[in-house]
């Protein structure tokens, strides 16, 4: 199959390698050029689960793809979340009328920029759990195991949806179809909601965080803005337990130790963060529904604040 890996950083270069070795027509396509020089010129190199392994990929810059003559069967969606729009335009050209996009990315209402540049048949919706770091340009640590959850959003879409979790399976990236997968996705993006912002403002671990006397407050004041927006969209999530899988951040001996990728970008890369796409995502539709969105509009802020003090790009 023929497949664009659109934004090739840390989660799309696992995506392409993977696919690459399982024998899959793979090329990335993406906007750092450093990055997809390194990549031309050594290879996708990656510590996969302690090995180092490299993978011979094309990599195209998104600004240049007039001379790629590129049929594409899926493109897998990997920027972040404020590069989607520009990405998509990017590949227009490559977009046929049979060409299927999956989206990835984290966050809530991805579908809305997709369905501009993509007939609403071809869209998947997506959510992962498969995780990957980004080590500088050409390389990527990647650990761990992970799955994929799909949907079509075209009605009578599933043989397509089984399809490309078939593909994805077959590169072991143990992706199944779902049939509620905007469950799935606001379910994760009460995850990332929270510990994400938070965490980031904060300046603290998931597991620090989660010691103070005031997390639990805090935590139920977002996630009852999240659900109350969702269960507009008919997306009903039980709090109880999306407050339990939050508090499962917290764990010294996982992942508690860690502080959230919303962190790294910032403080730590001084790269812009996906927070309009998470927070400020629910600020906008609450907005539009009529919902009081105070918290997630605090956070919003005070995230874009950090971002003009530490001029992040
Ligand atoms: P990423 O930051 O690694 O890559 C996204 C884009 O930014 C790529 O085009 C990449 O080339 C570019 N980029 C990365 N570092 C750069 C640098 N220093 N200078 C210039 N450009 C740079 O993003 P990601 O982690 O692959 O995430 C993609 C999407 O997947 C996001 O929506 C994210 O929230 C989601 N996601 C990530 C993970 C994860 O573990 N990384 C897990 C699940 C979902």
């Amino acid at each position: 199959m023929n497949i664009v890996i659109a934004g090739a950083g840390a989660m799309g270069s696992r995506f392409g390698i993977m696919l690459k070795q399982a024998g899959e027509n793979v090329i990335l396509v993406d906007g750092w050029q450093q990055h997809i020089d390194e990549i031309n010129q050594n290879g996708l190199k990656a510590n996969f689960n302690g090995q180092d392994v490299t993978e011979v990929i094309p990599a195209y810059n998104q600004n240049d793809l007039s001379d790629v003559d590129f049929s594409a069967d899926l493109v897998i969606l990997f920027t972040k979340a404020m590069q989607l729009d520009k990405m998509l335009q990017s590949l227009d050209n490559m977009l046929g009328k049979d060409t299927i996009v999956l989206c990835l990315l984290n966050g809530i209402g991805h579908e809305d920029v997709i369905k501009k540049y993509v007939d609403y048949d071809n869209i998947l919706l997506g959510n992962t759990m498969w995780t990957a770091g980004m080590e500088g340009p050409g390389k990527v640590t990647l650990f761990g195991n992970g799955s994929i959850d799909l949907q079509n959003l075209g009605e009578g879409k599933e043989d397509m949806a089984q399809n490309i979790a078939d593909v994805l399976t077959n590169a072991d990236l143990n992706a199944r179809v779902s049939q509620d997968i905007l469950t799935s996705i606001y379910r994760k993006a009460c995850v990332n909601g929270t510990m994400n912002g938070l965490c980031t403002i904060l300046d603290s671990n998931m597991a620090d965080f989660g010691d103070t006397s005031s997390a639990n407050t805090i935590i139920k004041k977002i996630v009852s803005e999240f659900l109350a927006v969702a269960r507009v969209e008919n997306v009903f999530l039980d709090e109880e337990a999306v407050i339990e899988q939050i508090n499962g951040c917290f764990n010294r001996e996982t992942i508690g130790l860690h502080h959230p990728s919303m962190y790294q970008d910032l403080v730590i890369n001084n790269r812009l963060t996906e927070i309009d796409y998470i927070n400020g995502a629910i600020v906008r539709k609450g907005k539009e529904y009529g919902i009081e969105t105070p918290y997630c509009e605090f956070l919003t802020l005070l995230i874009h604040s950090k971002e003009e003090i530490v001029r992040a790009k």
